[in-house]
């Protein structure tokens, strides 16, 4: 069974102070939660314990934005994967475009950090995409395909999630078609061995499109950046109607 899973990915947002604030506006709302929904924060690491307290016993899981492929070492701002799950994190994020683009993040050092996170217990969140500049030149299926190939090998498909998240949707109030978002996450679904894999879909996810992007067959869920950033629209989209 694929579940439905959202998540929202702070990225260099809130303080701890914010975060206690954000909480405040947001728990309330996972009164109205229908089951089944698999909600997710990941927020930058001075966050997790204050979260880790706070939502102990509530709907949400906590996640990372990133793990470092060894147990420990002189990683010079890296983090471990014990040190994740001591602070109470189930998931985290792999591979995300701004992690690629400005750290130097390769298909093979993803693998790498899947691996590891498997290895102590943490669903990895995986997440490909094109640039602009690919998708125009038609390049969109092949380096996906390839970004898989690559990322996937000897994962356990079985604890795993996956986000497709086109680079030129992300941060831009540009969303990729619902329907053309549904039919690349029916590729990445043709290219896995397990069928129960959730694919989210990521960029530009609002209150006002969330609904019509879940409404599509493909499509398990949402990996939000700013609109999870904000405790209204955040529980709107977790909230979304089906
Ligand atoms: P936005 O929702 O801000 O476009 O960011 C998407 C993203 O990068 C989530 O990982």
């Amino acid at each position: 069974m694929r579940k439905i899973v959202i998540a929202g990915n702070w990225k260099m947002y809130k303080t701890q102070a914010e975060t206690q604030e954000f909480l405040r506006g947001f728990l309330p709302h996972l009164e109205e939660t229908p089951q089944g929904r698999e909600v997710i924060l990941c927020p930058p690491f001075t966050d997790l314990s204050v979260l880790s307290k706070t939502l102990h016993g509530s709907l949400i899981q906590l996640g990372a934005q990133n793990v470092h492929w060894e147990e420990f070492g002189a990683y010079t701002g890296e983090i471990s994967g014990p040190m994740l799950t001591e602070s109470g994190v189930r998931f985290v994020i792999v591979g995300h475009s701004e992690r690629r683009q400005y750290f130097g993040e390769t298909d093979a050092t993803v693998n790498l950090r899947l691996r590891t996170a498997q290895r102590f217990g943490l669903t990895p969140i995986l997440c490909v995409g094109e640039t602009k500049q690919q998708r125009d030149a038609g390049e969109t299926e092949s380096l996906i395909a390839l970004q898989l190939d690559k990322g996937l090998v000897d994962i356990d498909q079985s604890n795993l999630v996956i986000a497709y998240e086109p680079i030129w949707a992300i941060g831009t109030g540009e969303t990729c078609e619902a329907a053309e978002a549904n039919r690349i996450i029916g590729l990445i679904r043709s290219q896995l061995t397990n069928p129960n894999v959730s694919i989210q879909y990521g960029g530009s996810v609002k209150p006002n499109n969330i609904d019509e992007i879940m409404a599509q067959p493909e499509i398990d869920g949402v990996l939000v950046g700013g609109a999870s950033l904000e405790a209204e629209s955040f529980a709107r989209i977790v909230n979304f109607q089906s």
